[in-house]
């Protein structure tokens, strides 16, 4: 593990993952690599910093809800109460917050569910990393990875579940918590519809994030103000209407950029670094050395990147022979995949799988099923006598076998790589008590 002896501060000083890059971690990866080095649930770690530094903890407080690597309140209070405890400072970096000044504060959509690229996490593990999610990744306007070119996911690639990432009591990076399984894994780019702006906004936040452990002062609204107004007079002769339908923005919007405190969202940022040419971290440290107003055909190029007006999806024709053949394919991975999974990667929806290559789905479904089982068995054996000894410690100190006795003594990916916990501590416990002399 990659942890600093700190004798002085109350968590461990984890080493924020990839600080200067692209690929810097997020402050809710960092948390809960922070309780997995603590052995203890990110539920627990939650309630504890919470009650430390926020006043009231409702009952239900649920971490994950809170938008911990983003730019809000949440941000500011678990970056600086993480800091404070593991003495690691400025763990503001890992997250959006350097750009508080200069985009809306409802301007930069966080994702919820927890998307990832199955590459870099399969990378972290070949390369003998720990596994990590980056910062980059709970932006909304990013859907794909730029190192791997592919796009990012929300989905289990075995057990094809949704919110899988982090949105659970015992997280482990990198595994599913819904199924176990390791979330990494070679993508199967038949889905490799990836428009070229989906890229360039990749890499501009990419770089915007790499920049962000570089900056001397916090960017500031004025200067990003200027230098709007800058490339309009360059490109637009000082017409800010002129401007707004270039960029794609109402007149109204860019007027209040420009005569009231209003900033704008990273949307519109990312739209006015596309259609001028300057990079978006350019932009917002309002940097306008060597920038130039494109040329005319230029223009035409950069125009590509605007954003594009939502479009209805026409229905898909099926090609059924193709489905077949492609679910014949998936029979013969050497990791089981499950049918909501295929579906998903057909772009189908399951029962469609059903009414039309029944005997396939099925097949594919049972396959599943029993690899679940063997690798449940499997796991729990491999448990065992972890939760036994843990078990044992824990009954003989005349205390309750429940979830947080038990994460204070059995690591983490032991833990989550246990199906129905609850269940298995009752029987853990029967057992202990049937043989007393076990204790
Ligand atoms: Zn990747
Ligand atoms: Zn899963």
């Amino acid at each position: 593990m990659d942890k600093i002896k700190n004798p002085r501060s109350v968590l461990h000083a984890l080493e924020p993952i990839g600080l200067g890059t692209a690929e810097v971690e997020s402050l809710l990866s960092y948390f809960c690599r922070l309780a997995v080095s603590h052995s203890t649930s990110t539920l627990s770690l939650s309630r504890a910093v919470a009650r430390r530094f926020e006043h009231d903890v409702e009952e239900q407080f649920d971490w994950y809800h809170r938008q911990l690597s983003g730019m809000g309140e949440a941000a500011l209070t678990w970056s600086g109460a993480l800091s404070a405890l593991t003495s690691v400072p400025r763990l503001d970096r890992l997250t959006f917050l350097p750009w508080k000044d200069v985009i809306a504060q409802n301007g930069l959509p966080i994702l919820s569910n927890g998307q990832f690229c199955l590459q870099c996490l399969a990378e972290d593990q070949a390369s003998g990393r720990t596994p990590y999610f980056r910062l980059a990744w709970e932006s909304k306007l990013v859907s794909v990875c730029n190192k791997h070119r592919v796009r990012l996911t929300t989905h289990c690639p075995c057990c094809g579940k949704d919110k899988v990432r982090h949105a659970a009591a015992l997280v482990v990076p990198g595994w599913c918590t819904r199924c176990g399984a390791f979330l990494g894994s070679e993508t199967h780019d038949h889905l490799a519809n990836i428009k070229p702006v989906e890229l360039w906004r990749s890499r501009q936040i990419g770089a915007l994030l790499a920049a962000q452990d570089q900056l001397g002062e916090l960017p500031q609204r004025q200067h990003l103000i200027d230098v709007v107004r800058h490339i309009i007079e360059e490109m637009d002769g000082g017409q800010s209407a002129r401007f707004a339908k270039r960029v794609g923005v109402a007149k109204a919007t860019v007027h209040y950029w420009l005569q009231t405190d209003k900033t704008p969202t990273l949307e519109a940022c990312l739209a006015m670094a596309s259609q001028s040419g300057i990079s978006l971290t350019q932009l917002l440290t309002g940097d306008l050395h060597d920038w130039k107003p494109p040329a005319e055909g230029q223009q035409l190029a950069l125009a590509l990147f605007k954003p594009e007006p939502r479009r209805r999806v026409p229905s898909r024709e099926l090609d059924w022979g193709e489905i077949e053949h492609q679910l014949q394919r998936f029979l013969l991975l050497p990791t089981p995949i499950s049918v909501r999974e295929a579906a998903r990667r057909l772009e189908v929806e399951p029962r469609q799988l059903y009414l039309n290559s029944n005997r396939t789905a099925r097949q594919l479904g049972e396959r599943y099923m029993a690899y679940r089982k063997r690798r449940r068995q499997a796991n729990l054996n491999a448990a065992m006598p972890h939760l036994e000894a843990a078990g044992r410690e824990v009954l003989s100190e005349g205390k309750a076998l429940n979830l947080r006795e038990m994460t204070a003594r059995v690591p983490p990916q032991v833990l989550s790589s246990v199906q129905g916990l609850f269940d298995v501590l009752r029987d853990v416990q029967a057992n202990i008590e049937l043989s007393p002399n076990m204790r």
